[in-house]
């Protein structure tokens, strides 16, 4: 299994290319949630509701446990509030996931991706992303948006991820060196794919698959 199988698969971008400029004062805009600081998660937290942004019966979903690996995304998959360059994504079991209203608005945005991204089909948001293939390595985790939720404690971001794929999303490649710097300056690291331990992850997994590795 490539990298590119494990995230992607299907076709079609379901993605408008975000607007040009840098933002008011020269400032990069990278996320609503990320670009006034980022806000450190709580300890005790122990999830909180997700909710589509319907104003009339929103699908809410419910998540019982503290998410991981929370990061920026700058894949073309990952939803995105309105006007912003990444998404904001975490990880959590998916046993922690339950619709709890409006889940017949629901629907799967692509079945072959390797993710499932189960959207909302009047507003458009991605409520939360499964993975069915039992081999994936990240089988059992959920993807989900942390902001969709009021509840605050939720795990911060810890990194950006697949930051030179926002070019395929239409930003343009000279504004890069901008966009790592104002990552790096939020204080984290801007990665061109996955953050290293996701990545070793990643590459144990499929090494035992092989055989590379003993299982
Ligand atoms: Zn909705
Ligand atoms: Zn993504």
């Amino acid at each position: 299994m490539k990298l590119f199988e494990i995230f992607s698969g299907g076709s079609g971008a379901n993605y408008a290319p975000p607007a040009e400029g840098s933002g008011a004062g020269g400032e990069v805009k990278i996320h609503p949630a990320l670009d006034h600081g980022i806000q450190a998660g709580s300890p005790d937290f122990s999830g909180g509701v997700l909710t589509c942004h319907c104003t009339s019966d929103p699908v809410k979903v419910m998540v019982s446990a503290q998410t991981a690996h929370n990061h920026a995304c700058g894949c073309t998959k990952c939803w995105k509030p309105e006007g912003a360059i990444f998404s904001q994504v975490a990880v959590v079991d998916r046993n922690a996931v339950e619709v709890i209203e409006n889940g017949s608005k629901l629907g799967i945005i692509d079945e072959s991706a390797a993710i499932q991204r189960h959207a909302c089909k009047e507003c458009g948001v991605h409520m939360y992303g499964r993975i069915e293939n039992k081999d994936h390595p990240f089988y059992g985790l959920d993807f989900i948006h942390t902001e969709l939720s009021d509840d605050r404690g939720w795990s911060a971001p810890e990194f950006a991820a697949f930051v030179s794929s926002v070019i395929e999303g239409g930003v343009q490649p000279s504004r890069m060196d901008g966009i790592r710097a104002r990552i790096r300056a939020l204080g984290i690291e801007p990665y061109d794919a996955l953050s290293p331990p996701l990545m070793d992850a990643i590459a144990t997994h499929i090494a035992k698959s092989t055989g590379a590795l003993p299982a």
